[in-house]
Formats: structure tokens, sequence, C-alpha cells
């Protein structure tokens, strides 16, 4: 049972309904059904009487689900079943989504060319998406040895007639990308800060349930007192199949983690980098970036989702591990994106203008985001952030674009930073970093003289993607070490960690340590889009 209101300024005569899994039944208030089209899969209904704005209407389905022959579905299984709302629910108005994007196709048929942008800073729509955030209410039943999870603050559970059920309902409107879980759980339960934090996985896949609680404490607290409220009352974390191609989705007030990619990976050593630490506190994170910050289904709303998640992630490992889990997450990022930028098929854009680009989204938006934290501070760049996530925090409508983001910065930066937060956001420009010829002399009151020669160059890929050397002139982190800045813990000292402006070429520079130093790096911990990283770094 749906509630279905006209949130247009027009009256509304027909609904257009396109179903995913062949319906049982279908009905809406007021309506009669004038077409369905089996082959296609779709309705259309027709109003008795127009629906005027802001008036609303019942909508009701039935659907089952049986597989025939060999067909297969990894949603509903034994033990583990995970039924994404998107999977099952009917498609309301048109989807552009659906349409053929076959360019060829399209011409053969006679159909116009497909526009999916359009290129304003102010408007850049790519799918024509009508979500926005909905009640939501349920009741869910299934076998008597399982427990059925989704959405919402559990209001009842009961058995009957063999059956477990649970009711559960929303307290305030939330993203619609629900889905529902089922399976014979071992549960862990703890109440932080008033958050009940809720644990739901096979009774065998226990070993890192204490890394996920303690990941979850330390994302909750770090994103409340940065970013704001948390929007629920509860975060259940349940478990899935390995058959699922993803490492986690964070769904309201509740995430999926996947088997093999978090419950069943092996963290014994402390030494190796914490991937369940790094799922979590990202999957945890989307509760502010996605569901608190809902970003407009628009080009550069993934910096909004993606990126500003992988930030946090990256913040947050840095401090539960130290350094060295920032050298691991910029040296992904920056793979990702190289790999990425060089198999692309169309021309990259900047971040700000990214689309469905991966390794934008997952690799350079964390570069970049890691660039601005060392040019504005920690605590600046979060305050900025908070003041957008503030801005749609009670918005029912997914609005919020990297544009907005990109405003709120300069405001709250001086103006010769703009020309930076520009170059990275909305330009595409690569490094070539490395440091030579380094030396070091012991001084006689006990400190050393560490010389190097470091170079720097920038590139600007252009729009016709010709690729052209551009000056450089801005602040760049200089480390020295004790140890290879990958091996950096919480507990152990940096000699030296401060940005150098580097506005030449090649530039000569003397720095002063207390202790003997064995290690310097131009950019130690990968805040610049350079291809080259190993050249960064020389041992003394
Ligand atoms: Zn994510």
């Amino acid at each position: 049972n749906y509630i279905l209101k006209n949130k247009s300024e027009k009256p509304l005569s027909e609904v257009f309904i396109h179903e995913r899994i062949p319906l049982e039944s279908i009905a809406i208030e007021n309506a009669d059904l004038v077409a369905h089209d089996s082959l296609y899969s779709t309705y259309l209904f027709q109003f008795k009487k127009a629906l005027q704005p802001n008036d609303s209407v019942k909508f009701m389905f039935e659907l089952k689900k049986e597989l025939k022959g060999y067909e297969e579905d990894n949603s509903i299984v034994k033990n583990g079943s995970y039924i994404n709302h998107s999977s099952f629910e009917p498609v309301l108005g048109y989807g552009s989504g659906l349409e053929i994007r076959n360019r060829f196709e399209r011409q053969r048929r006679g159909l116009p060319e497909r526009i999916e942008e359009n290129n304003t800073d102010a408007h850049i729509v790519i799918e024509d998406v009508k979500n926005e955030k909905i009640r939501f209410e349920t009741i869910v039943s299934t076998s008597s040895d399982q427990t059925a999870l989704t959405s919402g603050s559990l209001i009842k559970a009961w058995s009957e007639d063999g059956r477990n059920y649970y009711h559960y309902k929303s307290k305030d409107k939330i993203l619609p990308v629900m889905a529902y879980f089922s399976a014979k759980y071992q549960t862990k339960k703890t109440t932080h800060n008033g958050i009940s934090i809720e644990q739901y996985y096979d009774v065998k896949h226990s070993f890192n349930i204490e890394d996920v609680e303690n990941s979850t404490k330390q994302t909750l607290d770090y994103c409340q007192e940065n970013f704001g409220a948390y929007n629920f009352d509860h975060i259940r974390i349940a478990e899935i199949p390995a058959h699922w191609p993803f490492g986690g989705f964070a769904h309201p007030g509740m995430i999926s983690m996947v088997e093999d990619r978090l419950y069943l990976t092996d963290q014994r050593n402390p030494e190796t980098f914490n991937l369940v630490a790094k799922i979590t506190i990202h999957e945890v994170a989307h509760q502010w970036w996605g569901h608190t910050l809902s970003a407009k289904p628009v080009a550069g709303g993934s910096l909004l989702v993606e990126g500003f998640a992988k930030y946090t992630e990256a913040v947050i490992m840095e401090k539960m591990y130290g350094k060295r889990a920032l050298f691991t997450l910029s040296e992904n990022a920056r793979s990702r994106y190289f790999t990425g930028r060089a198999f692309a098929s169309e021309l990259e854009p900047p971040v700000y203008r990214v689309t469905s680009q991966s390794y934008i989204s997952y690799g350079k938006a964390l570069t970049v985001m890691m660039a601005l934290r060392d040019l504005i501070g920690e605590k600046l760049l979060n305050q900025v952030l908070k003041t957008i996530t503030d801005n749609h925090r009670n918005i029912n409508k997914l609005e919020a674009n990297s544009v907005e983001f990109l405003d709120e910065l300069y405001k709250v930066t001086p103006a010769d930073q703009h020309i930076l937060i520009d170059d990275w956001f909305k330009k595409v420009i690569t490094y070539d970093l490395s440091a030579e010829d380094s030396s070091y002399k012991a001084l006689e009151n006990g400190t050393f003289e560490v010389t190097v020669k470091v170079k720097a160059k920038r590139f600007e890929t252009l729009k016709s993607g010709e690729i052209k050397q551009i000056s450089i002139n801005e602040p760049i982190k200089i480390g020295v070490f004790v140890k290879h800045p990958c091996l950096i813990s919480k507990e152990d000292t940096i000699l030296y960690l401060e940005p150098h402006q580097i506005n030449k070429e090649t530039m000569e520079l003397k720095i002063i340590v207390d202790q003997l130093p064995k290690y310097i790096s131009i950019d130690p911990y990968g805040t610049r889009s350079d291809e080259n990283f190993t050249d960064n770094l020389l041992s003394l």
C-alpha cells in the first residue's frame, strides 16, 4: 500500500506504471486501468477526476516471486535473503533510464538524440529521477527460525501461524532505498551515546565483530561532532551472502555487509591495513553522505556521496591507525584514478562534474579532498560540509549539488585560495613531483640539516584532450621521517611534515630536524594526482 501525491503544479489526469516483476494485482484509488501492455510490462491509469496538486490517492499492488525452471535469483535464499525495494517495486511515471541508449539503435528507429546532460552549472540533469524522501512503514514476516530486518524503528514483533512478524516504521522521512533482510542471525547489540548499534551475522562469522562495532562508534562520534546529528536512534549492520558483487550498501539506518569482504577478512595481524574498519567507516559515513545530505542526481552528485564518504573514511582511518592508513588509501585512490583515466572512453570531467566515472568519485575525489584539507584545515572543511548538510537536513527533495559545495567553500576562504580550489575541482590537472639529490649534515647543536632538490610540474588536460604543461605555485607538504611514511603508526613521531610554497620547476630546500633522518618525501601522503609516486621519496 502506497500513498501517491501529486507534487506538480498541474492537475494530473493519468499515471503510467512499469512493473519490474509481473504483478498479481494493481489498483489506484479513483482511477481506471485504461491500457496494459504485458509484453512491455506497462500500465496506464486514468483518474476518474483529475488529481489536483497536493492531493493524494492510494496505490495498491501485489506480487509473488516464484523461480521458474533454471531461473536464478540471488535475493531470496535459504539463509541470508536480501531483497531491495528497487528490485520489485513498480516504477512510476516515465523513466528516462529505461530509454534505448545505443546511438545507432536510436537512429535506426528514427528516435531523437538522447540528451543526457544539460550543460549548465545550475542544472546538470543526468537521469529523470523523481525520488524524494518518503514515509516508510512495513510489516514483514519470515520463517520461525529467522529474523527479518529493514529500515525504521521496530514497533512490534510477534509470532503467528508458525512465522515471525515484524512491524517497522520510520520516525522521519527516509530516502526510498530500503531492503528486506532475513536469516538465522547471531546478534550483538550495544548502546553508544543513545544510539543502539546492532549487528546481525552468521554464527560462524564472528571474527571481526569487535572491529565493526568499534569503527561504527568512532564514525558515529566523528560524524556527529563534525557534520551534525545522526538521523536515527539505531544502526543495524547485517551480513549478506558472498554472491553480492559489492563491499556493502547503506540503507537508511541499516547497512548490508558482504560475507567474504567483511566477515571473513583475516585481520588477526594488527600490522595489516584494517579493511574491516575501512568498509565499516565508509558505509556508516553514508548515513550522512547520501542519507542526510542527499545529492541531486546530476553531474557532481557523486562527489557529495562517494567523494565525501571516501574523505570521512580517510580522516577516521588516520585517527584510528595513523598516517600509514592514509598512505594506503591515497595510494589506492591515485592508482584507481590513473588506471580509470587511461581506460576512459570519454573525455574526463573535472571532479565537480563527475557522473558515473568511479575512478573520479572513489579516486581523484579523495585526492582533491585531502589537498583541500591541507590547504584550509580539517576544521574549516568540516564546517563547510556541515553547513551544506544542515541546509538539506530537513528537505525531502534531493537537491544538494557540487556547485553549492564550492560556493560555500568560496565564502569561508580567501580569494587567493579560490584559484587552487578551482584547479582541483573544476579543472583536470595532474602533477609530476619528485625529490632528487638529498643529503644531510649533523650540526653542532645536535640537529641535522637536510638538503633536497624537489622537482614539480603541472599539466592540464584541455577539453580538446590535449595535455599541456602549466605553471605551479602552491603549498605542498615535504616530510622527513625516521621510517618509511607507509609504516608511520599513531605512536610514531614524524620529524617534519610542513607545506612549502612550490613555485618553480626545480627548487632546493633546506630543512632542520632534531633526529637522524632516514627518508625525505614531497607529498608523502598523496594529496596530488601524481602518476609516478615512487620518485617522490628518497632514503637518506
Ligand atoms: Zn560509498
